[in-house]
């Protein structure tokens, strides 16, 4: 007889990992990664930024109601800070200098409630914070204080350490391969053995829609999108303090990670769900972006990858009970933010699993979650 679980939750990266800390033990729980490691895929290859600027009305609230768990995490959480600051600055060429400008007037008048609000800067106070700007390309320039870096590995561990003391089993080398209905459960194989739950949660990330169709259900459009990064050595500068960079269309954008330069093209590219990896020509625009805006010669780089960020055909995460397919679960299509929305997507998909109130900072901060329901794009 497999073993019995109110809930079984497919994907242990920062989704999976979120809900099943958000559930606080009121259901029994596994937890299932198909890797031998949690984080492996797109969670573990993240920019790690926290922004309240620059995202979708509802992106951005989602990111409202997640900043004070970030900010101020549970006694015990983690044993460092989730957000230490970093700050950014938004840069534009010759071209794009008046434009940069109105994204500035917009985003001044429009600063998100506690956060510091932007600050416009001549081209020789951004070299203050970064020496190697390049003031031939560069024509103008603000600074976002309200940036950070988010320690998204200790963010993970909290959840999973938190949801295992409240009794959560995680499991990993364990690929869910099939499932089939059994009365009111599901049965399903993984590589690890056969288990049988009431509820599944399809947090599988970019695999979203070929996990689903494992339970018949049809697909959503959730669509895996490749981001390349690559990490260059900037010799003669001690890189740790200084802040991000962003292009102001984002272009491309760049920061300091480990005593490197973390570059990304920004590239949006579809493909199937995979292990990602960085192409060439990729790997080649990030650097050509870095030389460009700087006075820095990219001569090596140190190392590259990529990773996939995954979206509906509407840009919002996909969070509520599949319409069409009973005991399924959806909670994917997090997209470029699934780090520092957690928090509340997890504690909106906890809720909407147990059928208790949404909780106080999901409705403070004028989340509706019905815009998340399946049925948006459930054909
Ligand atoms: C280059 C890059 C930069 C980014 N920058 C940021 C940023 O600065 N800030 C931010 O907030 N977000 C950022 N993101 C986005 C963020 O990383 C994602 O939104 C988030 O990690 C998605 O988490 P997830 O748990 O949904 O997916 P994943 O981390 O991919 O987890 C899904 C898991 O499901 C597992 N799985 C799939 N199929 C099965 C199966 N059949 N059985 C068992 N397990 C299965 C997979 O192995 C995988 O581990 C970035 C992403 C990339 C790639």
């Amino acid at each position: 007889m497999p073993e019995i679980f109110d809930i079984a939750i497919i994907g242990g990266g920062i989704t999976g990992a979120s809900v099943a800390h958000s559930l606080h033990g009121r259901r029994s729980v596994v937890l299932l990664e198909q890797e031998d490691s949690l984080g492996y895929h797109a969670t573990g290859r993240s920019a790690a930024e926290f922004t309240r600027r620059f995202h979708s009305g509802v992106v951005g609230r989602l990111t409202q109601a997640s900043t004070d768990f970030l900010m101020r995490p549970p006694e015990g959480f983690a044993q460092v800070d989730l957000l230490r600051p970093r700050g950014n600055l938004l840069i534009a060429d010759a071209d794009k200098a008046d434009h940069l400008k109105m994204v500035y007037d917009h985003e001044r008048a429009n600063t998100p409630k506690g956060a510091p609000p932007v600050e416009m800067l001549s081209i020789e106070q951004a070299q203050e914070k970064m020496p190697f700007l390049d003031p031939n390309w560069i024509k103008a320039v603000f600074y976002d204080p309200d940036c950070w870096d988010v320690e998204v590995e200790n963010l993970l561990q909290g959840y999973i350490r938190q949801a295992r003391a409240n009794g959560a089993e995680t499991r990993q080398s364990a690929a869910v391969t099939s499932a089939r209905r059994e009365g009111d459960h599901w049965i399903l194989e993984t590589t690890s053995g056969e288990l049988r739950a009431q509820t599944v949660v399809n947090a599988a990330g970019g695999w979203a829609d070929p996990v689903a169709a494992m339970f018949g259900a049809a697909p959503l459009g959730i669509v895996p999108h490749r981001r390349t990064a690559i990490s260059v050595k900037v010799p003669d500068y001690d890189v740790s303090m200084m802040p991000e960079v962003n292009e102001i269309d984002e272009l491309f954008y760049f920061k300091p990670d480990a005593g490197q330069m973390m570059v990304s093209p920004a590239d949006e590219t579809p493909v199937e769900p995979h292990d990602a990896w960085p192409e060439e020509l990729d790997i080649a625009y990030a650097a050509h972006y870095l030389s460009e805006c700087t006075t820095l010669e990219v001569t090596h780089v140190a190392h590259s990858w990529a990773g996939l960020r995954t979206f509906a055909s509407d840009r919002l995460p996909v969070i509520g009970f599949s319409g069409q397919v009973a005991g399924l679960f959806w909670l994917a299509g997090v997209g470029g933010y699934g780090i520092q929305t957690s928090p509340a997507v997890g504690q909106i998909a906890a809720a909407l699993l147990t059928g208790v109130d949404m909780p106080a900072n999901v409705t403070a901060a004028g989340v509706e979650p019905e815009l998340f329901a399946p049925s948006r794009v459930e054909s």
